[in-house]
């Protein structure tokens, strides 16, 4: 071998320097380092069983039928969300999703890219799919929609004690057993999911969302209509500024078990809406301005017959199937990821990762953050 020349050999020391300690990075944590400088703030948003189908594709025609889908006005559906490509569909359908956070950030589980994203707590249904997200990590004890308060620490509940975060956590929801999932009791985290949007309303303003989500119909029970949690967790924003904030959509799952494919896909616009908003407004205020990321994702996916499109569970194995997408100061641009499979467990330690913090650490079981660097 050819020797180098001295100054050839001091050139390249520094380099290796660097990598080695890279590499004593990568044996002591079991993964790569990803060099994303932490932003102060997080966004959280979710959409209850939103299918990757409409995501990545945008509105599906075999569904504008009066029986597989529910309806009953296909030409009006068809103006609204048709397009010649999937492309052009989903755009329509998701006008900010499609335009900006794919642009800007990253989008996960496009199966037309070898990405694949997948719940895997085998059951496919809400609460299994929120502890996952949350916790990081699939829990078999986690086995029903019912009212039973979460053994696991979330990683919301974890940032809510770590020092600068101190009542600076917050979410909202539309199904009302968000303070279930997030164990109210014990993390202390304020989560708003039941009776009125806005607690304690002070304001005219406040007053005015209250008394309209009052005057809505209650048609789900559980679940109350997206509008007024998203105007709640809007109000909440500006006047609280909480540093992790998550709002639980719901309206698409509700919809999707109606069999309603032309309100299904409504919901899904509005949402797309509502995270534009969310992201505009934080935009606006100068302790979300140029310093926060969103991240999003669904509980779990759906059948993907025009038969059982409306389903998810232990029996719609299909329904494993998600999508997530991350956007923020830092993260790479990398759009529609592909060749890349990730888990809905990652999202609790991505989180985390976005604001400077190791769940890993304290939460072993807890999937890696997303891989957001190439
Ligand atoms: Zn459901």
């Amino acid at each position: 071998m050819r020797r180098l020349p001295t100054s050839l050999k001091l050139l390249l020391l520094g380099p290796l320097v660097f990598l080695s300690f890279f590499a004593a990075v990568i044996s002591s944590t079991g993964s790569a380092p990803q060099q994303i400088p932490p932003v102060r703030n997080v966004l959280i948003v979710t959409m209850d069983g939103m299918r990757w189908q409409e995501v990545f594709g945008g509105m599906s025609r075999d569904l504008l039928t009066p029986k597989e889908g529910g309806v009953s006005d296909a030409p009006r559906v068809e103006a609204r969300f048709g397009g010649a490509t999937p492309d052009e569909r989903r755009e329509k359908l998701m006008p900010f999703f499609w335009t900006t956070i794919a642009k800007q950030g990253q989008v996960f589980g496009d199966p037309s890219k070898a990405s694949l994203a997948r719940v895997t707590n085998g059951l496919r249904f809400s609460y299994p799919g929120y502890n996952e997200i949350l916790s990081g990590f699939a829990d078999p004890r986690i086995n029903s929609n019912d009212r039973i308060a979460n053994p696991n620490v979330t990683v919301l509940e974890w940032l809510n004690g770590r020092p600068g975060f101190k009542g600076q956590v917050a979410a909202f929801a539309s199904w009302e057993l968000l303070p279930w999932i997030l164990n109210t009791e014990r993390s202390h985290v304020p989560a708003n999911g039941d009776g009125m949007p806005i607690t304690n309303a002070r304001t005219e303003r406040e007053r005015t969302i209250n008394e309209f989500a009052a005057d809505l119909p209650p048609y789900w029970g559980e679940t109350r209509a997206d509008a007024p949690t998203g105007f709640g967790a809007l109000e909440y924003l500006k006047t609280h500024r909480p540093r992790v904030f998550y709002v639980m959509l719901g309206e698409t799952d509700e919809w999707a078990h109606g069999r309603r494919y032309d309100l299904y896909l409504d919901a899904a616009w509005r949402n797309d809406r509502f995270i534009r908003r969310l992201w505009d407004t934080a935009q606006s205020l100068p302790e979300y301005a140029g310093r926060t990321a969103l991240v999003l994702t669904t509980d779990h996916g759906r059948g993907q017959t025009t038969q059982n499109w409306t389903s998810h569970g232990e029996k719609v194995p299909e329904a494993d199937q998600i999508w997530m997408a991350v956007m923020g100061p830092g993260i790479p641009s990398l759009g529609l990821r592909s060749g890349l499979n990730v888990t809905q467990s990652q999202a609790a330690a991505t989180v985390a990762m976005l604001l400077g913090e190791d769940y890993n650490a304290v939460q072993p079981k807890a999937a890696a953050p997303l891989t957001l660097t190439k």
